[in-house]
């Protein structure tokens, strides 16, 4: 059941949610605004008791608990005590370092967020403070994405200090997309083949699948058969490839 879209509310004119609700996704159901442990609802009460409920180390508890509280030494934080000249984030050296700048949307960081597809998802809309990103993903989301969203902050804060106080850091590399392959016709009067083999543990057999295709992009051919399991990868492949000849021989192609 959606929060948004259906039903559910007792008591009321047309039983839905007439709040805008900007921050929460479409699809966010209702089951995830009750603790399913104590069939309650969740409350801001437990924001705090959440964090410390988190199945994480204890030392990124408390790096989150401080990053809630603000304070971080973040460079916002650092200049409103005089320590340092200004409050620019050492990363991008561009907007003032606040919490949020620091863990989530610095430019420089926020590509980890947006290469994960879980992350791209869950925050459609920039939140306004670290606690609220916290928050929907303390209240509206699976509990093992709050603990990668905290595990990946205190990874991507222990890196900002490495790189700022001369240390190894890891590096932030963007993942590649896969490469492009795209299947293309044989030469004029040929056929080309494609064969692949699978392997059915459960009922110890090999699949094979094999399409004969001409320059045309017609196909002329198809096959699917099962075998016995073969004994390695090697005789697998050695196998659907003699599968392959002979099916051609059968149906004339030579
Ligand atoms: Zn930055």
């Amino acid at each position: 059941m959606q929060i948004k879209e259906d039903r559910w509310l007792p008591r009321c004119a047309n039983c839905s949610v007439i709040s805008p609700l900007p921050l929460l996704d479409l699809d966010t159901k209702v089951s995830s605004l009750i603790d399913q442990d104590k069939v309650v609802w969740k409350t801001k009460k437990n924001f705090w008791k959440g964090i410390w409920q988190l199945w994480v180390p204890n030392k990124i508890k408390h790096f989150v608990w401080r990053i809630c509280n603000n304070t971080l030494p973040t460079m916002v934080n650092l200049h409103r005590r005089h320590i340092v000249p200004n409050m620019s984030c050492a990363l991008c050296n561009d907007l003032p370092e606040d919490t949020l700048h620091a863990v989530w949307s610095c430019r420089v960081i926020s590509g980890v967020w947006f290469t994960l597809e879980c992350f791209r998802q869950s925050v459609p809309s920039q939140p306004s403070s670290f606690n609220e990103l916290l928050s929907r993903f303390m209240f509206c989301q699976e509990e093992f994405r709050t603990k990668i969203l905290v595990t990946i902050v205190w990874f991507l804060r222990n890196r900002r200090n490495a790189i700022l106080f001369g240390r190894p850091a890891l590096l932030l590399v963007p993942p590649r997309p896969p490469p492009m392959q795209q299947w293309r016709p044989p030469e004029p009067y040929c056929y080309k083949v494609n064969f692949d083999a699978a392997v059915f543990h459960v009922s110890s057999l090999v699949g094979i699948g094999v399409i004969i295709r001409n320059d045309g992009w017609e196909v002329v051919g198809a096959l699917s058969l099962s075998n016995p399991m073969a004994q390695s990868v090697a005789k697998l492949e050695a196998l659907a490839c003699l599968k392959v000849v002979q099916f051609a021989l059968e149906i004339g192609l030579t």
